[in-house]
């Protein structure tokens, strides 16, 4: 599943690529599941309209448009879900399996949204979408502590917990919580203030360290152009269960907190 740095990296790609061009015209298949708007009102939402900029909200991707008569701010938000992909193609070359829509843009590309599983979701709104929660590359120290201190869940389940960080996924979890030494299970109300800047500061740290990668994936994953962009950061404690901790050698165990696989050094982590 596409996290917070891969949706970063496809939004940028995007936004490189396509800002300012055009909408001429849209396709949307038949499949219901990936339309969280009628498709009517996606289409007639699209057409014509410019794309002013892509960016990232959370794990969504949106697209602010200008419509063509000028009036009102229209905006498509894309959820990529599981397997969703979102490709910018040459004119007229072959649509992949799985393609639900496809936008003909005025320099002649094709922007496509592409989705095996169907989990990702695609919606038209006339106002700003600013999504739930907080940015974690926003947010400040005192901010993540007034936001999860009075919490008895387990701190890796707060930092999952999308209603208060917006984007933050498994992967970064896991990998922030083992950067910061606490251990995923800790309750978020036990967690020390000198405890909470670090896991603020490996926060931002992992998250930037992977947008600045191109984003890292574990499953087949490609990016705006349709290629396979993104290498893997080295990942210390995520999907490494039995292997030694790069730190203290200890090795790595995996248990299951809020329903999710999770990493950690039983050593490094307290
Ligand atoms: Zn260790």
């Amino acid at each position: 599943m596409p996290e917070l740095p891969e949706v970063e990296t496809i939004a940028r790609g995007l936004n490189k690529r396509i800002a300012g061009d055009r909408i001429e015209s849209v396709w949307i298949g038949n499949k219901p599941e990936p339309l969280k708007s009628p498709a009517a009102l996606i289409a007639r939402t699209l057409e014509r309209a410019r794309i002013d900029r892509v960016r990232r909200v959370g794990k969504h991707i949106v697209f602010d448009l200008a419509p063509p008569n000028g009036s009102g701010i229209r905006q498509w938000i894309v959820h990529l879900g599981m397997t969703g992909r979102m490709v910018v193609a040459a004119p007229r070359s072959e649509a992949a399996n799985h393609t639900h829509l496809i936008a003909r843009l005025s320099s002649g590309k094709e922007l496509r949204f592409i989705d095996p599983r169907r989990f990702g979701r695609l919606e038209v709104r006339e106002s700003s979408f600013s999504g739930t929660g907080t940015e974690p590359l926003e947010i400040t120290s005192e901010e993540l502590v007034r936001l999860f201190r009075g919490r008895k869940a387990p701190i890796k389940a707060a930092l999952l917990n999308q209603k208060l960080l917006h984007g933050v996924g498994n992967i970064y979890a896991d990998e922030s919580l083992f950067r910061a030494g606490i251990r995923p299970r800790r309750r978020a109300n036990s967690i020390t203030r000198f405890q909470y800047a670090k896991l603020h500061k490996a926060l931002r740290q992992v998250l930037k360290e992977a947008i600045a990668a191109g984003g890292s994936s574990v499953s087949d994953y490609v990016d705006a152009d349709g290629e396979e962009g993104f290498f893997q950061l080295r990942h210390r404690v995520y999907g490494r269960e039995g292997e030694p901790c790069l730190v203290c050698r200890t090795p790595i165990k995996k248990i299951v907190v809020a329903g999710r696989g999770t990493h950690y050094c039983p050593r490094c982590q307290k």
